[in-house]
């Protein structure tokens, strides 16, 4: 296996002032010593609950959000540390679809000009060319070249969402960080999006980061999983090991409360409900921390931070019942 992306110790910070006047500056610890790889054609995905900081990773890859610290090596080169214009040629081969799709359209561009866009500003092709690619580029994604002329708003979600993926393919990228992609879109027009994207991958050999809370999709979906919380990475593996054998709490406590198509096969007791809120990213609990909410707690957590361990081949799980 190849990897494509290595990411390590990655942490992004927010400043947010506290208080008017001469207010202190705090920091919201979004994304702090994040570790990971992303193998060539594959599906990494990446959950929690929202305020994890899976968004925020994803937009850190790409430098939509400067990294305060770490490595982001792409294809073995550290693009974290790039200026602008060496980032040129990763920002064609990397692209982003959003969760909002509508709300990532320029709603005053046909949906030609939306994706002509995307292949005017890495110099792709002109005129018959260029028509040529963004028609092609409807058609693959299930709309029709008529639709160029059209404006955002005269599609329903779902056809919003197949065009943010045109867009994103207009440059023939290697990566593609989906956003939530489909969390915004109707449970029916789910399973369809999903489709698209797993068949696109096949097809042009893509890789992906796929994000998202809803865990069922993002187990068809990927080939691993990471699940985050905190800003921490907490577990990581295949989807199968991480699924049918999670090792942290905190994803058994996630997996436990996915609804189960016939509800009478699980017994109550085996829903493990999460107590409390997440506690603030700014002040977050010292030690492992999950530990405020975590029914294993022990002394321990509060004073030392729980390593990755490795659980099985490729999985990986920060808990101190581990080690
Ligand atoms: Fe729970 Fe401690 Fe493990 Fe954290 S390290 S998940 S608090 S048992
Ligand atoms: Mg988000």
């Amino acid at each position: 296996k190849q990897v494509l992306l290595e990411v390590n110790n990655l942490k992004k910070y927010f400043e947010v002032k506290k208080g008017f006047f001469g207010g202190n500056i705090k920091h919201v610890k979004a994304v702090d010593d994040v570790s990971f790889k992303i193998y060539k054609g594959e599906t990494l995905g990446l959950v929690g609950e929202s305020g994890c900081g899976k968004s925020t990773t994803g937009r850190t890859l790409i430098r939509l959000y400067e990294p305060t610290d770490g490595e982001i090596k792409y294809d073995g080169k550290d693009i974290a540390e790039m200026s602008q214009k060496e980032l040129m040629p990763y920002r064609k081969k990397i692209q982003m679809i959003f969760q909002d799709p509508y709300a990532s359209l320029n709603t005053r561009m046909t949906v030609g000009d939306i994706i002509g866009e995307a292949i005017d500003i890495h110099n792709i092709a002109t005129g018959k060319e260029r028509l040529k690619i963004i028609h092609d580029l409807l058609e693959r994604v299930g709309l029709s070249p008529g639709h160029a002329v059209r404006y955002p708003h005269e599609f329903s979600g779902g056809q919003r969402q197949r065009i943010g993926i045109a867009r994103a393919l207009a440059v023939d990228p290697e990566f593609i960080i989906c956003d939530e992609p489909i969390s915004a879109l109707d449970v029916s027009i789910q399973a369809q999006v999903v489709n698209m994207l797993s068949d696109l991958q096949k097809e042009l050999g893509l890789t992906y980061l796929f994000i998202a809370h809803d865990l069922s999709m993002v187990r068809h979906i990927s080939d691993r999983v990471g699940v985050m919380y905190l800003g921490k990475l907490v577990e990581i593996g295949t989807s199968d090991d991480v699924y049918d054998n999670p090792k942290h709490p905190y994803t058994q406590a996630l997996l436990s409360a996915i609804p189960v198509p016939d509800p009478d096969v699980i017994k109550e007791t085996n829903r493990i409900v999460l107590e409390g809120d997440v506690p603030s990213p700014m002040n977050p609990p010292s030690g492992c921390r999950f530990r405020t909410r975590c029914q294993y707690a022990m002394e321990k957590c509060a004073e030392i931070e729980p390593k990755m361990i490795k659980v099985g081949e490729g999985h990986y799980a920060a808990c101190h019942l581990l080690g």
